[in-house]
């Protein structure tokens, strides 16, 4: 590992902001969200929260609209507004791990969803308390008001699961959150394929803090995680993070071996005393029981030498069609 000298680019006064922003069809939204990004970024400069070179990444995911036409648009009027095009959809986990590797020049970078749910403005306590030394701040939503009562309640479930697989997710907190250089360089050294940063990123232990905001409304275009899509995020967080899943069906395999030993010796020692009836409704039972959780097991051992399979190739995780930056 190469060593790194933060000390000149650490806790300066005007920090230079990078933020990295992953948009997948959004050109419904995005005009609004860059004029709003490009205020915030005046306002901040003015009232000497960061630096004047601070700057906007819009990673276009393999969009099908015309985000990437209003990127380039943007790019050329307004230097801060930059932008780069994934050469097709590669999924919101890889857009954001390509930004972010591609950054450079920067004090603390922050990670947004292109329809500003997240609120700018957090992003001043969250340098503040950089500032103060915190390498990583997440973005905790204080209340999920705008979302519906399913996927309010998913998403209860879908943490309690994953505190029950022994995986450290911050509730409440998706990829909003800022990084400064050295915990940013750290993420990057986690080279899986299969990406759930906000599993990965209190893995890396450096001093973290959160700040907390309400989510607001989507204001234009749809969102891009149907439940489909949520589900697999899910299934991706415990599987890419956790080996419980294996563990479980170890035990159950255990557990159903005992009671299996336990209901051949009633068998026996029922033919013995001759009180052996016609049982098909116990046999059909037993059947269906064990072929479901044969078939379950399988499903999950599956998924992870799947996962195995996909990291042993040691694919390259995206390739860069277009960067504003290589057109001026
Ligand atoms: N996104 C992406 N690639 C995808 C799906 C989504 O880059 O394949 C981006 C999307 O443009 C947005 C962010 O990921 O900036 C979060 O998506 P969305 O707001 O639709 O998710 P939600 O807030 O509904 O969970
Ligand atoms: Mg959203």
């Amino acid at each position: 590992m190469k060593p790194v000298n933060y000390t000149r680019s650490r806790r300066c006064a005007l920090p230079c902001l990078a933020v990295v922003m992953p948009c997948f069809n959004e050109e419904a939204v995005l005009p609004r969200t860059l004029a709003s990004v490009t205020e915030f970024f005046s306002d901040c400069v003015r009232d000497g929260v960061i630096a004047p070179d601070s700057f906007v990444l819009c990673v276009d995911d393999g969009s099908r609209d015309d985000t990437w036409g209003l990127i380039e648009k943007a790019s050329r009027t307004d230097p801060q507004v930059r932008g780069m095009k994934l050469s097709r959809n590669m999924g919101h986990q890889t857009a954001l791990v390509a930004g972010l590797s591609t950054v450079t020049n920067f004090d603390v970078v922050v990670s947004i969803d292109a329809d500003l749910q997240d609120d700018l403005f957090a992003i001043r306590d969250m340098i503040a308390a950089w500032q103060n030394g915190y390498d990583i701040v997440y973005g905790v939503r204080s209340e999920r008001k705008t979302d519906t009562l399913f996927k309010r309640e998913t998403a209860q479930m879908f943490y309690r699961l994953m505190l029950f697989m022994g995986v450290n997710l911050i509730p409440n907190h998706a990829d909003f959150r800022l990084m400064d250089r050295r915990a940013c360089d750290a993420l990057l050294e986690y080279e899986e394929r299969n990406l759930f940063l906000r599993g990965l990123v209190p893995l890396i232990g450096f001093p973290s803090t959160s700040v907390y905001y309400s989510r607001l409304e989507r204001t234009a275009g749809e969102s891009k995680y149907p439940l489909s899509r949520m589900v697999s995020l899910a299934v991706e967080g415990v599987t890419s993070l956790s080996v419980t899943p294996l563990r479980i069906i170890a035990f159950t395999g255990i557990l159903i071996s005992s009671i299996a030993i336990l209901a051949i010796c009633y068998a026996l020692v029922g033919k013995e005393t001759g009180h052996t009836v016609p049982g098909w409704t116990s046999v059909t039972i037993a059947i269906f029981f064990m072929g479901g959780v044969q078939m379950l097991s399988l499903g999950i051992i599956g998924e992870y030498i799947g996962k195995i399979y996909l990291e042993t190739k040691r694919r390259p995780r995206y390739h860069i069609e277009n960067a504003t930056w290589e057109n001026q």
